[in-house]
């Protein structure tokens, strides 16, 4: 019986244990990370909010001139069969399309490439552990690595140049920080290594609109703020306006809202997690239950 207890994988049209899993060495995805790819939740045996992500997925594709050969139905069933396969509950669960190898060895030509796509799950994915978030996270805002411009990488086609938010982790785990914030090169904050970020301030919120990917966990957050209550502005946040929020949080597919207790120096509600914020987080959870959005995965006997 294969072991799918780590994780499975869809690849080349089979679901494998994911340690079985692999691709070849002179891959675009490898040697330029060319990639494109999302992430989706499961949770509870079903997929949240499907539609949204394959929607962003199937945009990002576009975006980077890839040809997977499969179409919205056929990315579905991947995914289901492979979640249940692997028999995991709650999981992270991501898809990908890479730009492949040249069919003409050693073209430059990005079009003489041959794109796939293929899709791996693991246990639920939490980017800041449960207990650290519900205490709020401490977050280090760099003052080193700035976001890379969205002229440069486009931010709203979800990619692994992770060369920024690496170095801006390395700044903040040796500064004694959970993770990282960077910056913009006009004073603005943008977002950290897999999350958006919010500040309130009264009954407003605020969160970045650009130069940062749109994630479907700030969508929801932004659906779950106006349910509060709350108005929303989605514009550039000064980081001087950002310090003297009255709570700041975080949007993620990988463990919801998270509150931030501290940016650097800056402490907010006194160093805990925000009354708001964690309301917001508990919403958020509830509506990962609510049938509306899921997309229940049949796992059979
Ligand atoms: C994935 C990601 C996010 C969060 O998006 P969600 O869809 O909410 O998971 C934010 N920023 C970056 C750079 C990301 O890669």
């Amino acid at each position: 019986m294969p072991d799918f207890t780590k994780g499975a994988a869809w690849i080349r049209g089979e679901v494998v244990p994911i340690a079985e899993a692999s691709i070849g060495v002179t891959d675009w995805a490898v040697t330029h990370s060319d990639v494109t790819y999302d992430v989706v939740p499961v949770w509870d045996g079903g997929f949240f909010r499907l539609g949204d992500y394959l929607d962003r997925f199937e945009a990002s594709v576009a975006a980077c001139h890839m040809q997977i050969g499969m179409d919205r139905a056929a990315i579905t069933r991947a995914l289901s069969d492979m979640v249940a396969r692997s028999g995991l509950r709650r999981a992270y669960v991501a898809m990908v399309a890479a730009r492949g190898t040249p069919i003409i060895p050693g073209s430059r030509d990005p079009r003489d490439c041959a794109n796939h796509f293929y899709a791996w799950c693991v246990p639920y994915v939490h980017v800041v552990k449960p207990d650290v978030a519900e205490a709020g996270a401490r977050v280090w805002l760099s003052d080193e690595v700035r976001r890379i411009p969205a002229d440069s990488v486009n931010p709203l086609v979800k990619n692994y140049h992770w060369g920024d938010f690496t170095q801006g982790l390395f700044e903040a785990k040796e500064a004694g920080f959970e993770t990282v914030l960077l910056p913009d090169h006009a004073g603005n904050v943008t977002e950290g290594p897999g999350f958006n970020i919010f500040a309130l301030k009264g009954d407003r919120v605020v969160t970045p609109q650009d130069g940062v990917l749109h994630g479907i966990t700030r969508r929801t957050a932004i659906e779950l703020c106006a349910a509060e209550g709350l108005s929303i502005e989605t514009r550039a946040l000064p980081i001087s306006e950002l310090m003297q929020a009255d709570e700041v949080f975080l949007s993620t597919s990988g463990g919801g809202i998270i509150p931030v207790a501290q940016i650097g120096e800056r402490r907010f509600s006194n160093g805990a997690a925000g009354p708001v914020a964690l309301r917001l987080r508990a919403r958020y959870f509830a509506r990962l239950e609510a049938p509306d959005d899921r997309t229940e995965i049949e796992y059979g006997a």
